[in-house]
């Protein structure tokens, strides 16, 4: 049997995951969390498309958890051999396959004590995740791996976070040899940091991300300009600026701006504070990987001497502790607060939303996806006021949602960069919402002159 078979991110954008079948040895392609409304999460629970003890490796493309969230149940349900990551990704998953670990439980216990559902388990414990980190082997970008017999892969960056990898995947039987690209979640070129997508080599089989196949982002300039204007202005009223990020790839990148201004002479503010020790943990990891950077962001941060983010960006402050981050409500003004939940719907942003969202001076700067039904959203559609903490604030910030950051390429850089790719591969078309994926069908239809295909879940080609 040789066969790829789409499970996860077939019509969707969560659970990554597709089961590569090679002379009877079972490999997968990411091993991603199911994330959105229940009946979505509810999938979390479902066997696996294969028995996790008749899996022989994974190769994960990078560390968010919608490509890397279910690795601790399938090592709890039985999956006994190694993983395969980039360097950095490794680290990654430290941070966040345990921040998961401590979400989960603490839902089940939520669970237990208010649903009186005393059997509410959580999908893994801290534990499951100790047991998946010691199964990773760390591997380097552009560098062939044996991953089973007669399957190697080889990594080479997307650009999208730190770490993350579009993945080769070179097949072979005897003479007979195919070649497989896995372009993982394939990066924006205007994000900082980060390199742009590298090009594979070739390939006669391509997976191709979807998520933006129907649009491109506003341009960056314009974006950043947005972004100084509503600085300075905060700055001149004498109000905070709130800016609710996730915690690994959109908070460096904010970080890395904001010292864009700071080291041209443009911050007004004197305080900014990163108040996330999630993205904290995060920040010291790309710190460890500048070499990792595109050579155009490592030579400013080189030729300002700083060895990290917070050098760069000298007015940064970090928040650990639930006092430090207290202490910052204390501040009437002048200050920028990061802080999580990205779509506020947790973490320690609420607080400070409850603090400020009530003076005009006050701005709160979208910077990320908002889905539909969180208090981000609410926001953005223009509420006048938000139920924290069991309490009504009334909004009268004002709210600034900035369209340029992203860390996915739009349809224009998806097309590119695809039909850029020797061999003239036939493509499926993964990771996207049904009008998205149609979307960016038709395009590369234009482009390469053939249709590609839509992946559906449990659908099986063969190799
Ligand atoms: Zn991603």
């Amino acid at each position: 049997m040789r066969t790829l078979t789409f499970s996860g991110a077939a019509g969707q954008v969560t659970g990554s995951c597709h089961v590569l079948e090679w002379n009877g040895r079972h490999v997968l392609l990411d091993c991603g969390l199911y994330q959105g409304d229940a009946a979505t999460e509810a999938w979390n629970e479902r066997p696996f498309p294969v028995p996790p003890d008749t899996v022989d490796a994974v190769v994960l493309s990078h560390a968010h958890l919608d490509h890397s969230g279910l690795l601790p149940r399938l090592v709890r349900d039985g999956f006994r051999h190694g993983i395969f990551a980039t360097r950095a990704t490794a680290d990654l998953l430290q941070i966040m396959l345990r921040d998961a670990a401590h979400l989960q439980e603490r839902e089940a216990e939520w669970a237990r004590r208010h649903r009186d559902r005393r059997s509410a388990e959580p999908l893994y414990r801290q534990t499951d995740v100790d047991t998946t980190l010691t199964r990773i082997t760390p591997v380097s970008y552009r560098e062939w791996f044996d991953v089973v017999p007669g399957v190697r892969c080889r990594y080479r960056d997307a650009g999208h976070i730190l770490g993350s990898a579009i993945v080769e995947v070179d097949l072979a039987d005897g003479a007979d040899r195919r070649r497989l690209v896995f372009s993982g979640d394939l990066g924006n070129r205007a994000s900082p940091l980060l390199r742009d997508p590298e090009l594979p080599e070739r390939a006669e089989l391509l997976l191709l991300e979807s998520t933006y196949g129907d649009r491109d982002h506003r341009p960056m300039a314009e974006t950043l300009d947005e972004l100084e204007t509503v600085l300075a202005g905060a700055a001149d009223n004498g109000g905070n600026v709130l800016i609710p990020s996730f915690a690994v790839g959109r908070s460096q990148e904010i970080l890395f701006r904001l010292g864009e201004l700071y080291q041209a002479g443009r911050l007004k503010q004197q305080m900014v504070f990163l108040d996330s020790p999630m993205a904290i943990a995060a920040t010291r990891v790309y710190d460890g990987y500048q070499r990792l950077y595109n050579s155009r962001d490592r030579a400013e941060i080189r030729e300002a001497h700083a060895g990290s983010l917070a050098e760069w960006l000298p007015p940064l402050r970090y928040s650990h502790t639930p006092e430090d981050s207290m202490a910052i409500n204390r501040i009437a003004g002048g200050a920028i607060v990061i802080a999580g939940s990205g779509m506020c719907n947790g973490g320690r942003i609420r607080h400070h939303l409850r603090h400020n969202l009530q003076h005009r001076a006050t701005r709160v700067v979208i910077v990320g996806f908002q889905a539909r039904g969180t208090p981000g959203r609410a926001l953005v559609d223009g509420a006048r006021s938000l139920c924290l903490f069991g309490e009504e604030v009334p909004v009268n910030a004002s709210i600034h949602t900035l369209g340029g950051f992203s860390a996915h390429a739009g349809q224009t850089g998806l097309v590119e960069w695809a039909s850029a790719i020797e061999g003239r591969p036939s493509i499926h078309l993964v990771h996207g919402e049904p009008d998205r994926l149609s979307a960016l069908a038709a395009k590369l239809r234009e482009r390469t002159g053939r249709m590609p295909g839509i992946a559906e879940r449990g659908q099986v080609i063969a190799l």
